[in-house]
């Protein structure tokens, strides 16, 4: 499949890795946007909240345990978990991936 973040999972693409595990892998993003930025992302090909299915659930909720432990690793206490959607959410990579974003303040609403 010709996805970037497929390829990444697969380590055709090498990435700044963070935290990996059979069902998950966690890496700092290529473009940071803050002094800490990595993304989590399922190693399953999901295209993003929207294509979701009921059978996803357990894995969602371990990318949300997971970033809450990451985060923890961190050192953060105060941070920002992102995920956009489509075209108009300014999905650029159309595999579900969580931003998780922290290390300064940061504004609302988004632009
Ligand atoms: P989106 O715009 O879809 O919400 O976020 C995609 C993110 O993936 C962007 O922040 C972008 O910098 C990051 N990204 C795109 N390609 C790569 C890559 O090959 N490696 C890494 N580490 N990050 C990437
Ligand atoms: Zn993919």
């Amino acid at each position: 499949m010709d996805c970037v973040f497929c390829k990444i999972v697969d380590g055709d693409i090498p990435s700044d890795t963070i935290y990996e595990d059979d069902q998950i892998i966690a890496f700092k993003d290529l473009d940071p946007q803050a002094p800490i930025h990595f993304l989590v992302i399922p190693k399953k090909h999901i295209t993003s909240l929207a294509t979701l299915e009921d059978s996803d659930s357990a894995l969602i909720a371990h990318i949300m345990k997971s970033i809450k432990r990451l985060a923890e690793e961190k050192g953060l206490e105060s941070y920002r978990v992102v995920t956009n959607i489509g075209e108009d959410g300014g999905q650029s990579v159309p595999h579900l991936h969580f931003h998780v974003l922290g290390g300064r303040s940061f504004n609302w609403p988004p632009g």
